[in-house]
């Protein structure tokens, strides 16, 4: 695709940057894929692999003099095993699809995020997505037992596991997950299901301070003995930012420095609403929940996550599109926020907590070089990544020495060479 075609291709990001690549291709298997990505390597051509558009943080800038690879086509599953718990999927499935598919055998994926309904299995891969289920079930990592990529010079390598199991020298996935396109163009994967969930018991909690939420995760993930599969906090910053959008009714009155959204999924209903309910009535017995908001219906539960997903009201009310994903130890959380809030004003704080992981927002709508190196220059001495889930791209890319050592990124710079030499793949993006 060239000329009016491309002109009229929608390809601003997430983040509003428009993406100007000099030729779309959209090849519609893994061969199309080997045969475009050798040509650009013989070429000296950079490639730019683009899945659903759904990513925070430019990874899929393209210019003039570049080919953006869109897996768009290659869409569709290829097979469920329900007995080994697999699904055989090709690159440009959109997560929805999976989800929906799983679901149709009594499965489910356990990956999900905001943008299930673009992110595809490509894209979610290369980014090592987290979302919503990581502290049970972990990011995308932990959910993919095999894949396939193309290499820079058109190589495909074929690296389908199947298994839970497989220890045969160096695992090859890995490299792929987590690399942003710089690697190689992931075309096919076996992702790993798990039995649908029974029940899923949903509440908000009004938290009383930073120490309490800190407890009341570990309070939770003991009383609910690994059931546990959701624990988000919001900042009251959040919360009313996202109620005054005057889209939700709140659950809970905002007059709490704290909220915890909780979620625990399992296999034995009536037991598992009984220890959901204890679980609940003895945090707030140990002062660590001033009050709480029960889902008694997957309407009130829905409800319960459009407040923590509505992102939108964030953009509209502070008018960027960009947050900044962070991740630090539970103790430093809070010395950290307050440290960066004192240079930079009010911030709207919310995230993952159960695995770490803050989005902070800042209220003025800021995210210039400067707010960007206070941010992560005191990650560094709490111990913090600058990208706990979505990925370094060009956005993170000036920064990415506060998170690693000179010696990982020579290792990094050295892997990179070794599997594209000419540095054809996502040039500009990670390293
Ligand atoms: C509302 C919203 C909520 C979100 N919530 C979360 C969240 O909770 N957790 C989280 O981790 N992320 C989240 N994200 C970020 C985003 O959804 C993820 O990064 C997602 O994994 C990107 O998938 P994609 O298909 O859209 O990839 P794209 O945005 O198209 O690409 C992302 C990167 O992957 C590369 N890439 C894409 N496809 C391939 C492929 N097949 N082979 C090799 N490289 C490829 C691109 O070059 C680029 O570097 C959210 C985004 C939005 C908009």
């Amino acid at each position: 695709m060239d000329g009016p075609d491309l002109e009229a291709r929608d390809l601003v990001g997430v983040t509003g940057r428009q993406a100007e690549p000099g030729l779309l291709v959209r090849p519609a298997s893994t061969n199309e894929v080997a045969a475009v990505l050798a040509t650009c390597h013989e070429r000296g051509v950079p490639v730019v692999p683009l899945g659903g558009g759904s990513g925070l943080v430019d990874g899929t800038q393209a210019g003039p003099g570049q080919v953006m690879l869109s897996l768009e086509r290659m869409r569709g599953i290829e097979a469920v095993d329900p007995v080994s718990r697999t699904m055989h999927v090709r690159a440009g499935t959109v997560l929805a699809e999976v989800h929906r598919e799983a679901s149709v055998h009594g499965l489910s994926f356990p990956v999900d995020l905001g943008a299930r309904g673009s992110a595809q299995v490509g894209g979610l891969i290369a980014t090592n997505a987290g979302g919503n289920g990581v502290v049970r079930y972990g990011m995308m990592r932990g959910n993919v037992l095999g894949l396939e990529a193309v290499l820079a010079d058109g190589t495909v390598l074929e690296s389908m596991n199947a298994m839970v199991k497989d220890n045969t020298g160096y695992d090859l996935k890995h490299l792929f997950i987590g690399s942003e396109g710089t690697l190689g163009v992931v075309t096919r994967a076996v992702l790993r299901l798990r039995p649908a969930p029974a029940s899923r018991h949903t509440a908000l909690l009004a938290v009383p301070s930073f120490d309490a939420m800190a407890r009341l995760l570990n309070e939770l993930e003991g009383r609910l003995g690994g059931s546990l599969s959701a624990f988000e906090a919001l900042w009251l910053s959040f919360y009313e930012v996202v109620l005054a959008s005057g889209r939700h009714q709140a659950p809970l009155p905002a007059d709490s420095p704290l909220y915890a959204l909780v979620e625990a999924q399992g296999g034995d209903p009536d037991r598992d609403e009984e220890r959901f309910h204890r679980a609940i009535a003895a945090v707030s017995d140990a002062g660590l929940v001033t009050d709480a908001a029960l889902a008694m219906s997957a309407a009130d539960r829905e409800r319960l996550w459009a407040i923590r997903d509505d992102i939108p009201a964030l953009v509209e009310a502070v008018g960027t599109k960009l947050n900044y994903d962070v991740s630090l130890p539970l103790p430093a959380m809070e010395a950290y926020l307050s440290e960066i809030g004192e240079l930079l004003g009010d911030l709207i704080v919310f995230g993952h907590l159960g695995d770490g992981n803050l989005h902070v927002i800042l209220a003025d709508g800021g995210y210039g070089a400067d707010a960007n190196r206070v941010v992560y220059d005191a990650l560094v001495e709490h111990g913090g990544s600058i990208s706990a889930e979505h990925g370094i791209g060009e956005v993170k890319r000036p920064y990415l020495d506060r998170s690693r050592t000179p010696q990982e990124l020579i290792a990094m710079r050295a892997i990179k060479a070794a599997l594209d030499p000419k540095g054809i793949l996502n040039p500009g993006k990670v390293l």
